[in-house]
């Protein structure tokens, strides 16, 4: 491809939004090319550092990412930090568009006293932990406690509550890193309590993640049958999905599960947490206080308001998992810190022509990897229209990656490209199969650098 001939596009961010879009572009025209910046030397983003090790089976999107990565219009450079080693107003200039791909980096928080006590962790850190993400690789978590406390029923907080009761064995040959199943192997966790500030109907989480919670060996469920007053009869009213989800669970109180189990896990309901309790010395995390709720109104929309009524539970783990959230990366991009968004219209940034996105900084940090597919094949589409409709000018030729490696360049910045992340991917595997396992990632970035380029 000569360096004159055709759109060019950047897209930032090289996780399944990323890769969707770029795909859906390189599909449609014929001479596009696609440049990926991707902060970590490694790309996938949360199919690599966000989904539970012990679902390998989501992991398979990776083969289509990969055939993006090697494609000969598209080029993938790592360990570039966009906002940082580049600004948004530079890929413009080199670029004809620019898609916004960079996820929801950052979490809420539960705003609550105590939150910054050791014993008390985001989801996102605990889960990059398990994961290998190389900014939590020293998270030491504790799990010497008997009791943990999730804050969130969703996904996640399933995904956080089955890795900290799953047998060693269901894990040891997954990708979790080694550090993880050494301490997983030790703990001490034998009871999981996942809080939510509303009721059984209104739980986000999906029956493949709560079937597996009730098929955890070696536990049992440990519900409040109180808080399923009346569920029973507004089953036979409920849309199917739910209707399944909530049947599941009356069964999960109902039978409770393996009598001799060793371990347990529980929702509680209509509880909201009000202050991590630290024990006499101040130190760390011993318990956390819970406000009581009752529900207003009813169905999806239903409200939780306090009651006034409070309850302490003893637990010296405590994971919130209330959301991801994104943030900005360059102030010259619009950003509406309300939604935690870039504000669009369809993938199109308000207010700035030839800027788009897709994926959860376009929608916010919800949905499967096939809903971020979905709308990032939306935003590639709406940005070939604008190209086919002469809203881009590519009138003008654009010098892509070749200005941008040279700019990095004066900067001491230097990317990590697709094949050179594939030597890491093979020293990992390596270091995988040596440990029975399908992989042993790398958690330090300069170790990546120097594997990526030797
Ligand atoms: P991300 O996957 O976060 O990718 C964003 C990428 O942008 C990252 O690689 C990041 O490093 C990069 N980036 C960030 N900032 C910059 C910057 N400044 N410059 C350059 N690059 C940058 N879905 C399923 O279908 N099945 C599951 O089992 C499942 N499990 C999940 C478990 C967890 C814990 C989480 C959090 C999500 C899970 N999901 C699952 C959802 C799925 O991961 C998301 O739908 C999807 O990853 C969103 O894609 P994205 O590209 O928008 O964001």
């Amino acid at each position: 491809l000569s360096s004159s001939s055709g759109p060019r596009v950047c897209i930032v961010g090289g996780g399944p939004a990323g890769f969707y879009t770029a795909q859906q572009l390189l599909k449609a025209r014929q001479n596009t090319a696609v440049d990926i910046y991707e902060r970590l030397p490694v790309p996938f983003g949360l199919v690599r550092f966000g989904v539970a090790p012990d679902h390998p089976e989501v992991k398979n999107v990776i083969n289509t990412f990969t055939q993006t990565g090697q494609h000969e219009r598209c080029s993938f450079h790592g360990n570039v930090n966009v906002g940082k080693d580049v600004t948004i107003d530079e890929l413009r200039q080199a670029y004809h568009a620019v898609v916004l791909s960079y996820g929801a980096e950052g979490n809420r928080s539960m705003g609550i006293p105590g939150e910054g006590l050791p014993g008390v962790f985001s989801a996102k850190d605990f889960v990059g932990w398990y994961n290998g993400l190389p900014s939590n690789k020293e998270l030491h978590p504790d799990l010497s406690f008997e009791t943990a406390v999730i804050l969130g029923q969703g996904n996640v907080a399933l995904d956080v509550a089955r890795i900290l009761l799953a047998p060693v064995e269901m894990l040891k040959e997954t990708d979790i890193t080694q550090n993880a199943l050494e301490a997983l192997a030790g703990s001490k966790v034998r009871r999981v309590l996942i809080v939510g500030r509303r009721g059984p109907l209104q739980i986000a989480c999906t029956i493949k993640e709560l079937r597996e919670m009730v098929n955890l060996p070696n536990t049992r469920a440990d519900m409040l049958p109180a808080d399923f007053e009346g569920i029973a009869e507004a089953l036979k009213d409920l849309p199917r999905p739910r209707k399944r989800l909530t049947e599941l669970m009356m069964k999960a109180v109902k039978e409770g599960g393996d009598d001799k189990a060793e371990k347990c896990w529980g929702f509680r309901f209509f509880r909201s947490p009000v202050e991590v309790l630290a024990g006499a010395d101040g130190k760390r995390a011993t318990g956390i206080r819970l406000a009581l709720n009752k529900l207003e109104g009813s169905g999806e929309s239903a409200r939780a308001e306090v009651t006034g009524q409070l309850e302490d539970v003893d637990c010296g783990l405590i994971i919130s998992s209330i959301g991801y959230k994104s943030i900005p990366i360059d102030p010259a991009v619009p950003f509406d810190p309300r939604r935690a968004i870039v504000p669009n219209e369809m993938g199109r940034v308000q207010d700035t022509a030839g800027l788009y996105c897709s994926g959860w900084v376009k929608r916010g940090p919800t949905g499967v990897i096939a809903t971020t597919m979905n709308d990032s094949f939306d935003t590639a589409r709406v940005l070939i229209q604008d190209m086919e409709a002469g809203k881009l000018d590519l009138s003008v030729n654009k010098p892509g990656a070749q200005a941008i490696t040279a700019l990095l360049q004066t900067r001491g910045v230097r990317a990590v490209l697709f094949s050179q992340w594939e030597k890491i991917n093979a020293a990992e595997e390596k270091r995988g199969k040596s440990l029975g396992k399908a992989r042993e990632k790398l958690l330090d970035v300069d170790e990546m650098l120097k594997i990526a380029w030797s």
